[in-house]
C-alpha cells in the first residue's frame, strides 16, 4: 500500500547541475531525487512530489538548458511590484523552476556576493517569488522545505500569512540549517522593503530580529541540521553564533538529518579518474594507487610509509593549522603528507612552508580539482579532517567508501559518521575531542601505530567501505519528518 502522496516545495540558492558553490547546490540535487525514488521501493514505497525551485543566476543561463516559461506574476516591494518569470524543466524525473527577474543581474557574477547585506534583495525577492509561485501553478504544497539564510524569507512570509491566506495555511514548513554562522547579516533591510518587518516582540537577541536565518528559525515549524550531533551543538556557546539561548527555546522542534553520499558519483570500482580500481573484494588493488600517487607528488614510493592526506578549503573552520601544528609535532615518525586545497591566503602559505620545512615529507598541492582529489582518496592511507566544527561534511564519507580511513575532529557529523578506535568492534576511524594540535598529534600517534598492523588497519579500512552513506537513507528520514509535520500542521 503506498502511502498518501506529499507535496513538497524545495527551495534553495543553489543546486548542482545547474550551479554549486558548496554542499548545500550537492543536498538540493541529490535529496528531491532520493524523495522521488522512495516510490519505486519495493518495502513501504512513498509518493513525494518534492519540487524544486532555484534562481535562474545568469551563470545558469549560460549553460544552455533550455526551460520553458511556465509563468510570470508580480512580487510586492515598497517601491512598487516587481516582474517574476518562471521557467520550468524536468532534471531526471524532479521537476525544477529557476525563478527570474530584475533582482538577479544580467551579467554573470557569482552567486553570493562577499556580503549578505548585497545579496538580501535577490534572495528575498527569490524566496517571494517562489512562495508564489505554487499558487500560480495551483498547486498547494503540504510542506515547504527552505534552506539557509537565503531562502529563510519563504518561511516567515509564510508564517506570516498563512493566517489570512487559505492557500498558505495548509502549508508546514521546514527549515534546513547547512551552516548556522551564515545569519544574512545585512539583509534586513530588504526584507522589510518586500513587507517583512522586524520580530520586534520575539524571543531573539536584539541584534537578530531583522536577519533572515534567525527570523526563519524563529518561524519554521521545525528545523532540521545536517547531521544529529550538529543539532544538538548549536544549541551551547561554542557552535550557537549567539543564537544558543533563543535556540534552547525551540529545542523541541530541532533534529538531525545526516546528508547522504553520491553513490554512484564516489564509487572506487568505477571511477574513471582512478587508475587501477578497486572494491572491498579487491582491497590489494589500492596499494598501486598509493604507488602511482607518490609518483605524482615525488614522494619516495615506499608502500609501507603511511600516506596523510587533506582535501580542503583552507579555511580556519576546517582546522587546518591545527593539522599544520600537528604534523609538525609528529615529524619523527615516518609518513608523507599532500595537502590539497585552496582558500585563506594565510593558510595556503603556511602549508607551502610546511612543505619548505618537511621537503621529503610535505606536498602542498594549492589547487582546486576533483580528478586530483579522486585520485588521492584512492591511494591514500589517512585523511586529517580537524575541523573546528563541522555540520555534516562529505570527506570523511569520501574518504571511508575509498579506504581511506579518517582521524577526525569528534565534532557534528564526523562524530556521527566516524566511529573511534576505542570501540574496536566497530571502528571506522579515529577521533579526537579538543580542537587543539596536541589532540590531533595523540590521534595521529595512535593512527600510526595501528598501521604498522596490517591486519588490524585492513579491517578498519574495509569497515569503513562498509557504511551506507546513501541518500535513500537520508531521504526516507525526511519522508517521514514530513509526515508527521502535515498531521500535525493539519491537525
Ligand atoms: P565543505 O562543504 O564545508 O567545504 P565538505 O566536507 O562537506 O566541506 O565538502 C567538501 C568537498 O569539497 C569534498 O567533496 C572535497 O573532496 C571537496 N574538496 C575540497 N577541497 C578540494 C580541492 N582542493 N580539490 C578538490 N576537491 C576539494
Amino acid at each position: 500500500m503506498h502511502s498518501p502522496a506529499l507535496k513538497v516545495l524545495f527551495l534553495a540558492a543553489e543546486a548542482h547541475p545547474f550551479v554549486t558553490a558548496g554542499g548545500l547546490g550537492e543536498v538540493a540535487y541529490a535529496l528531491p531525487r532520493a524523495l522521488r525514488a522512495l516510490a519505486n521501493e519495493t518495502e513501504e514505497p512513498m509518493d513525494i512530489d518534492v519540487r524544486l525551485v532555484i534562481p535562474y543566476h545568469a551563470v545558469v543561463k549560460e549553460k544552455g538548458f533550455k526551460p520553458q516559461l511556465v509563468s510570470s506574476f508580480q512580487v510586492a516591494h515598497v517601491e512598487g511590484p516587481i516582474p517574476a518569470q518562471a521557467y520550468h524543466l524536468d532534471l531526471d524525473g524532479v521537476p525544477v523552476y529557476l525563478i527570474d527577474g530584475p533582482p538577479f543581474p544580467a551579467e554573470s557574477a557569482p552567486i553570493y556576493a562577499p556580503d549578505a547585506s548585497l545579496d538580501g534583495h535577490k534572495f528575498t525577492f527569490f524566496s517571494l517569488a517562489a512562495l508564489e509561485l505554487a499558487r500560480q501553478l495551483d498547486w498547494q504544497p503540504d510542506v515547504l522545505h527552505a534552506n539557509d539564510w537565503h531562502t529563510s524569507p519563504a518561511i516567515y512570509a509564510l508564517w506570516m500569512q498563512r493566517r489570512k491566506d487559505g492557500f498558505l495555511s495548509k502549508i508546514a514548513s521546514l527549515l534546513g540549517l547547512h551552516n548556522l554562522p551564515y545569519l544574512g547579516v545585512g539583509a534586513g533591510a530588504a526584507m522589510n522593503a518586500f513587507g517583512l518587518p522586524p520580530a520586534d516582540d520575539s524571543e531573539l537577541p536584539w541584534w537578530a530580529k531583522n536577519m533572515p536565518l534567525p527570523l526563519g528559525l524563529l518561524t519554521a515549524d521545525h528545523i532540521v541540521a545536517v547531521s544529529p550531533t550538529y543539532a544538538q551543538e548549536i544549541l551551547t556557546p561554542e557552535f550557537g553564533s549567539g543564537l544558543e539561548d533563543f535556540l534552547n527555546t525551540r529545542a523541541a522542534s530541532i533534529s538531525g538529518i545526516l546528508n547522504g553520499l553520491d553513490l554512484d558519483d564516489w564509487n572506487p570500482e568505477k571511477d574513471p579518474e582512478v587508475k587501477t580500481n578497486f572494491s572491498l573484494g579487491s582491497l590489494e588493488k589500492r596499494k598501486r594507487n598509493k604507488t602511482s600517487l607518490q609518483a605524482e607528488f615525488e614522494l619516495e614510493k615506499e608502500p609501507r610509509t603511511p600516506l596523510l592526506v587533506m582535501i580542503t578549503r583552507l579555511d580556519h573552520q576546517k582546522g587546518v593549522d591545527l593539522a599544520l601544528d600537528a604534523l609538525l609535532q609528529v615529524a619523527d615518525k615516518p609518513w608523507q603528507t599532500i595537502l590539497l586545497g585552496t582558500g585563506q591566503p594565510e593558510l595556503e602559505n603556511a602549508a607551502r612552508r610546511l612543505e619548505a620545512d618537511l621537503p621529503g615529507k610535505v606536498r602542498a598541492a594549492i589547487l582546486y580539482n576533483k580528478a586530483v582529489s579522486r585520485r588521492i582518496y584512492a591511494g591514500a592511507d589517512m585523511s586529517l579532517i580537524p575541523s573546528r566544527y563541522e555540520p555534516c561534511g562529505l570527506t570523511q564519507m569520501i574518504s571511508m567508501r575509498y579506504g581511506c580511513v579518517p582521524v577526525a575532529r569528534s565534532t557534528g557529523g564526523l562524530r556521527d559518521t566516524i566511529q573511534d578506535y576505542t570501540l574496536s568492534e566497530r571502528s571506522t576511524g579515529f577521533l579526537f575531542q579538543a580542537a587543539t594540535p596536541e589532540a590531533l598529534a595523540g590521534a595521529l600517534r595512535r593512527a600510526l601505530h595501528v598501521y604498522n598492523d596490517p591486519q588490524r588497519w585492513g579491517t578498519i579500512q574495509q569497515r569503513a567501505m562498509q557504511q551506507d552513506f546513501s541518500w535513500k537513507r537520508s531521504a526516507r528520514q525526511y519522508a517521514n519528518l514530513y509526515l508527521q509535520l502535515m498531521k500535525q500542521h493539519k491537525a
